[in-house]
Parts: C-alpha cells; sequence; structure tokens
C-alpha cells in the first residue's frame, strides 16, 4: 500500500488533535475531489513498518493530547488497501487501546456492508464518513465532510442496532 502524506496533529479531520494518514488507490473519480493525485494506487510512497512505528510512537510521545488516528485517502477500503490497513489498525490498538480510528470512504454505509473485505475493516473503527463527494451537494460549513450526501456514522452503534446512526 502506498501514502500519499501523514498529517500529524491535524485538527481538520476527525475530533480533537489527531494524526491523519492518506492512502493511495481510489475508484470513485469524485468531480472536483479534493486529492485527485491519490488516485493512483501507486502514488505516494510506501507505507512500511517504519510509518507504522513513527506514527504508534508520536501517539506515546505526546499521551492523552493525540485523541485518534483518521483513515483518509483515496479511498482507505479501495481493495489493496485493506489488508495493510486492517494489520496497522490491529496493531495500533493493541498498542493504543483507548484512541479512537475515524476513517473515510468512497463507498456508502450500505455498500460496505454488502462486501466483508470492506466491513472487515470498518468494524475495527470507530466513526465513518460514507460515500462520494458530490460536488453539487457541496457545503462548506458541513464538519468533516465535503457534501451534504455524505454522512458520519457511529459504526458500533449502528452495527449494534442494525441501522445507520449518525454521530452528528
Ligand atoms: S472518494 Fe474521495 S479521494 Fe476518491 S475521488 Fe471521491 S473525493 Fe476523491
Amino acid at each position: 500500500m502506498n501514502y500519499s502524506g501523514i498529517k500529524y496533529a491535524d485538527m481538520i479531520n476527525g475530533k480533537g488533535i489527531r494524526v491523519s494518514l492518506f492512502v493511495s488507490g481510489c475508484t470513485h473519480c469524485c468531480k472536483n475531489c479534493f486529492n485527485e493525485e491519490t488516485w493512483d494506487e501507486n502514488h505516494g510512497k510506501k507505507f512500511t513498518e517504519k510509518e507504522e512505528n513513527e506514527i504508534i510512537e508520536y501517539f506515546k510521545k505526546y499521551g492523552k493530547t493525540i485523541r485518534g488516528l483518521s483513515l483518509l485517502g483515496g479511498d482507505p477500503t479501495y481493495p489493496k488497501n485493506i489488508e495493510p490497513l486492517l494489520k496497522f489498525v490491529k496493531k495500533f490498538k493493541e498498542n493504543l487501546p483507548d484512541r479512537d480510528i475515524w476513517i473515510w470512504s468512497g463507498f456508502t454505509w450500505e455498500e460496505i456492508l454488502e462486501d466483508k473485505n470492506r466491513l472487515s475493516l470498518i468494524k475495527e473503527c470507530d466513526i465513518l464518513i460514507d460515500g462520494k463527494f458530490i460536488d453539487s451537494l457541496k457545503d462548506l460549513n458541513l464538519k468533516w465532510r465535503g457534501s451534504s450526501n455524505q454522512r458520519v456514522i457511529d459504526i458500533k452503534k449502528s452495527l449494534k442496532e442494525n441501522k445507520v446512526v449518525e454521530y452528528i
């Protein structure tokens, strides 16, 4: 899996101060995508154990000040990204069980439920921002998403209640 960047002390992508990992690979081709260069799965650098450990060490260094990890792209649920992210997320949670994980996907909650690979990754996370960016529905006032079709979903509650439970 390749990634285009890691943003430390990120205060935009999710609640609180976070570390955001932008992975490469996306098939959604949303018009006026904010991050078009990440559509190519070969964009950026290889995400290795070195990067995994750097992120985990950063969390340990700054303690609870850093609230959680955000996975963006590209699309973290792009087929090639699922397995490496699943491995990383499990390792992250073993080391930092009290932090939250937010994930963005161009697929909707309903589409993810129908795909067991995507679901296996989503299940390890806490909040999902779902769906493509739709330019005609763009709204700059929205928190953590670009267009009004996208939802901020509480994953654990939604799975438990068998319906979409929105976080905000
Ligand atoms: S899902 Fe995200 S990264 Fe992919 S094309 Fe749409 S806005 Fe861009």
